[in-house]
């Protein structure tokens, strides 16, 4: 039975307007790591909002356990929510900080310490529990509000952008540490971020959205490699997918799998002409900026990425291929996926 289920789940925030979700349609599995990804405003802060019960849908069910829990408090849902700005208390240590849910929810006194304990054990607070928020760092304060929240033992976590106040070098750490922490509870947990390479790198599946629909759901590895449409072939990879118009298609590339022609192995390639028209140096890498010369996509914009083992020069037209396996095919009209087929580049 999915712990959380949706069923044409809709938000429309103002009459007339479009919804800011709209018939969402949800299974989560048992255990899972489940990330809603999209841009800012594409509705994932609604859709957590409306499945921990602070925000009432317009239309359709939401299910925990396999019961509609349409009607209960966030409270008698079980569900624990982690906001982007989760705020502790200043003036309560660590301890009564992880204490508080309990005390709210009347769970008798002398069961506190025994789950405070477990709580800030499996975050690796325990030695911090009679400090004030004052005194710990970022990333700590950060482990004390997952501590509060795991600690009436939910049966879903909702974690919404809670990494986003962290910087750089912390959220990498920050992000580690929740994977560790998902694997040793193994609580079924839908994580919301903006952030395409922390869906890719932590959730079991993603959910894309954009404007309140679902693109695409599948394991990371299914939405990189076989996106749905044109929206999520170009929201995931950085620098994004290529696309060019073709006809009747779009036909689209990653940057990463061109190489140049005489290292191509692969006999059914696509070659083009390439005219480098910036180079950045990555270290591991170079990111090529150009445009293709001659045939159907002359004068396109292309991003290549491309293994150190050469030079590239700007001005210079390189002979470059790409495995024609890797061509992906979009509708020109709907944008969505179509069946690869053969086409002419000449
Ligand atoms: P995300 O979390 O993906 O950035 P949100 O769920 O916060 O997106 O917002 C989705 C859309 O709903 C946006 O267009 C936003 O402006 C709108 N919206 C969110 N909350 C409200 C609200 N309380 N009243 C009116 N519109 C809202
Ligand atoms: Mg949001």
């Amino acid at each position: 039975m999915a712990v959380v289920e949706t069923r044409k789940l809709t938000k429309v925030f103002k009459q007339g307007e479009l919804g800011a979700v709209n018939e969402v349609d949800l299974e989560t599995r048992e255990g899972e790591f489940l990330v809603f990804l999209g841009p800012s405003g594409s509705g994932k802060t609604t859709l957590l909002r409306m499945i921990a019960g602070l925000e009432s849908p317009t239309a359709g069910e939401i299910l925990i356990g396999g019961k509609v829990v349409n009607d209960l408090t966030p409270r008698e849902r079980r569900i624990a929510m982690v906001f982007q700005s989760y705020a502790l208390y200043p003036h309560l240590t660590v301890y009564k900080n992880i204490a508080f849910p309990l005390k709210a929810q009347n769970v008798p006194k002398h069961l506190h310490k025994e789950k405070v304990e477990w709580a800030s054990s499996l975050l690796g607070i325990g030695a911090l529990l009679q400090r004030k928020p004052r005194e710990l760092s970022g990333g700590e304060r950060q482990r004390v509000a997952l501590a509060r929240a795991i600690v009436r033992e939910p049966s879903v976590f909702l974690l919404d952008e809670p990494l986003s106040n962290l910087d750089a070098k912390l959220r990498l750490s920050a992000r580690e540490e929740l994977e560790r922490f998902h694997r040793r509870v193994g609580t079924t947990t839908i994580y919301v971020t903006h952030d395409q390479v922390e869906a890719m790198a932590m959730g079991d599946r993603v959910m894309v959205l954009n404007k309140g629909v679902v693109r695409q759901l599948g394991t990371p590895k299914d939405v990189y490699d076989d996106p749905a449409d044109t929206f999520v072939a170009t929201f995931l990879g950085s620098p994004p997918m290529n696309l060019i118009e073709n006809g009747d298609l779009i036909i689209g590339f990653r940057p990463e799998h061109f190489r140049l022609a005489v290292d191509m192995k692969e006999t059914d390639k696509v070659l083009f002409k390439f005219r480098v028209d910036n180079v950045e140096y990555l270290g591991a890498e170079f990111i090529l900026a150009g445009v293709l010369v001659g045939g159907k996509a002359d004068g396109k914009k292309v991003i290549a990425r491309l293994l150190l083992g050469h030079s590239f020069e700007v001005g210079v037209t390189y002979d470059f291929a790409v495995p024609a396996r890797e061509l992906k095919f979009f509708d020109r009209t709907t944008e969505k996926k179509v069946p690869a087929r053969a086409i002419s580049w000449q």
